[in-house]
């Protein structure tokens, strides 16, 4: 008999994970974490990839058939090619996409490409090397940079996000839209959320949704309104004659919950339904207490049979504190 499918208590049918295999990183992005960096799981509290795998195998058969690999940095896992290469076995996995700091990732694009990954998620928060610097702490916008043209170059589906910050990098968003003109890549322009590891940087989010879309609209009077995919976060446009699309990520405001299909897992292992809830049950304790494929797929039918309907309410629910202050690297991006 097949397995079940995993749908949510609002008959949401959930077909993503979004998996994160490190809480390290080799940058210090504001946004994300202190300067000082964070503490550190030690090494055997993560999942290992033979876990990982396991859980992927499971849930594949469940009808998750995307992941994205992310963390942390994904690539300052060792042996972490090796794991993409497993996974890129299963075939009822259709889409294997990554989100990376483009640090280390452009000599691995050739391979990630022979190995069929879909898309690959570059975070890149300014084009100017001094303000990028300022952003994540690190002199390295020169290695991102060339990982974004080493995506292009093999035809490589590419995202850029940003996170738009007030005094950080405001003036980057009319040059950031204005890579669209040539490159056919899509610019997501994300709201900060409070998940640096330290608490919120403002009273109010002075730079939400509805500010980036009226400064884009100032410059692009012409911008036009595009569809967007099935369950996407972000808000799509094009600027007429250009090649590439921009969006807008209403990640704080959370306008896009109504058709979330995804859940997370973080490095620990922790279910996590919705980004903002506080985790729902501890997978790498059930797999290290010898737990059957059956028992991995009962417990995540039952944590998915209730899910909060939106991140507001899953926010409400928490119990480790309000708003969330985890660093995103902690949480898995
Ligand atoms: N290290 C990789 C990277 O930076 O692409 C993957 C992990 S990172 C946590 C995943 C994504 O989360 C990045 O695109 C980053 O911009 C975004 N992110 C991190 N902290 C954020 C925050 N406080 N608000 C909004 N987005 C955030
Ligand atoms: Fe590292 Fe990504 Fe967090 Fe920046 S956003 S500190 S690159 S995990």
């Amino acid at each position: 008999m097949p397995a079940p499918y995993l749908y949510d208590n609002h008959g949401r049918r959930i077909n993503y994970l979004r998996l994160a295999v490190t809480d390290r990183c080799n940058l210090r992005c504001f946004y994300c974490m202190p300067e000082q960096g964070i503490r550190y799981l030690p090494r055997e509290a993560l999942l290992t990839y033979e876990e990982m795998a396991r859980l992927l195998r499971i849930l594949a058969g469940m009808g998750i058939d995307k992941v994205r690999i992310t963390g942390g940095e994904p690539f300052v896992r060792r042996d972490m090619m090796d794991f993409l290469r497993e996974i890129s076995r299963l075939e009822k996995l259709k889409r294997i996409n990554i989100t990376t700091n483009g640090t280390l990732t452009a000599p691995l694009v050739p391979e990630l490409k022979k190995l069929g990954i879909h898309s690959v998620n570059l975070s890149l928060d300014s084009l100017d090397p001094r303000r990028f610097f300022n952003i994540t702490r690190r002199d390295v916008f020169h290695q991102v940079w060339e990982t974004f043209e080493t995506l292009l170059a093999h035809g490589i589906d590419t995202k850029i996000n940003a996170v738009v910050m007030e005094g950080k990098n405001t003036e980057d968003i009319v040059p950031m839209a204005e890579l669209t003109r040539h490159y056919p890549v899509s610019v997501r322009f994300i709201e900060e959320m409070p998940f640096n590891g330290e608490g919120s940087h403002y009273p109010v989010l002075t730079w939400n949704y509805r500010r980036v879309l009226s400064h884009l609209q100032e410059h692009y009077p012409g911008m036009e309104k595009i569809p967007d995919p099935p369950h996407s976060t972000s808000t799509n446009y094009r600027i007429p004659g250009y090649q590439g699309t921009v969006g807008i990520i209403a990640a704080y405001s959370r306008t896009f919950c109504g058709t979330c299909n995804r859940i997370r897992l973080t490095p620990k292992g922790m279910l996590k339904t919705c980004l903002y809830d506080d985790g729902v049950f501890n997978v790498r304790d059930i797999l290290r207490a010898g737990a059957t494929d059956e028992q991995i797929r009962d417990t995540f039918l039952q944590a998915l049979g209730n899910r909060a309907r939106d991140g507001w309410e899953a926010e409400k629910m928490r119990t480790f504190g309000v708003p969330v202050q985890e660093s995103m690297a902690t949480i898995g991006g």
